[in-house]
């Protein structure tokens, strides 16, 4: 048996107010690598905190986060930073590219706070945003530019640049809540594809369709969380 990849033992989050406002109350949960794990609930029940926590954004105010065995509470800032940029890719709903770069440059950028620096890095750089695209279905687009590709393909740059750095944790905030069904369909598809290679998701989706997609569901309301189902 591998150690869980994600787990949470009786974690919470409490913003302090006044009125203090309980985001998460206290919970356990564990992710294997290899999971794929949707986290559903409406606006406002802590989706997001949720998410902040896992993704090493934020802190909970209670409980223990293990991120592959590593108790992230002692770390100091530069050391969870380290840790997140190792192992954990972001997607969110909004793509986040930058306009004036291209598809390639978009995803190299991603590197540039980790890999090493000089000329021959930035030609590995550029190698492994290429790579990332391939991997994405994008390497004939690598050179256009955001405003040149359509809102499925500026996702999966995205996804790209979420996965240049290797992590072992994708963490995506509704992929698809910008995209139309069909294409929402691809990316989803390719999510799958990403799971299959080996890739831990969590996925937040207020969509029961998407939330489908998981081996596993769990549910927050009012800031509890738990296990709904098994795929
Ligand atoms: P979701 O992502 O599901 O919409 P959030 O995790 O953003 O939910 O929010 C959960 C709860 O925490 C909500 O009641 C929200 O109003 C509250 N909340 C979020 N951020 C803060 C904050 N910085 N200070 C106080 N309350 C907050």
């Amino acid at each position: 048996m591998s150690a869980p990849l994600v787990e949470f033992r009786r974690v919470g989050l409490t913003y302090p107010g006044p009125p203090p406002v309980t985001a998460l109350a206290p919970c356990d949960l564990a992710v294997d690598p290899g999971d794929y794990v949707t986290v559903t609930g409406p606006s406002g029940s802590g989706k997001s905190t949720f998410l902040n926590i896992a993704g090493l954004l934020d802190a909970p105010t209670t409980g223990r986060y293990l991120l592959d065995g590593v108790d992230t509470g002692p770390l100091a800032d530069g050391d969870r930073t380290a840790l997140r940029g190792r192992r954990i890719g972001f997607v969110f709903q909004s793509f986040h590219l930058l306009p004036h770069r291209s598809a390639a440059e978009n995803v190299a950028l991603a590197l540039l706070y980790t890999a090493a620096r000089g000329r021959r890095a930035a030609a590995e750089r550029r190698e492994r945003a290429r790579e990332a695209l391939v991997r994405v279905g994008l390497g004939h687009r690598a050179d256009a530019l955001p405003s040149r590709l359509s809102g499925g393909e500026r996702q999966r740059v995205a996804i790209a640049r979420a996965l240049v750095g290797r992590p072992a944790l994708l963490l995506c905030d509704e992929p698809t809540g910008n995209l139309d069904t069909a294409t929402a369909r691809s990316v989803l598809t390719l999510l799958d594809d990403l799971h299959a290679q080996g890739l831990t998701l969590l996925l937040i989706t207020h969509d029961p369709q998407v939330a489908a997609r998981g081996r596993r569901t769990v549910a927050i309301r009012d800031g509890m969380l738990r296990e709904v189902g098994a795929g």
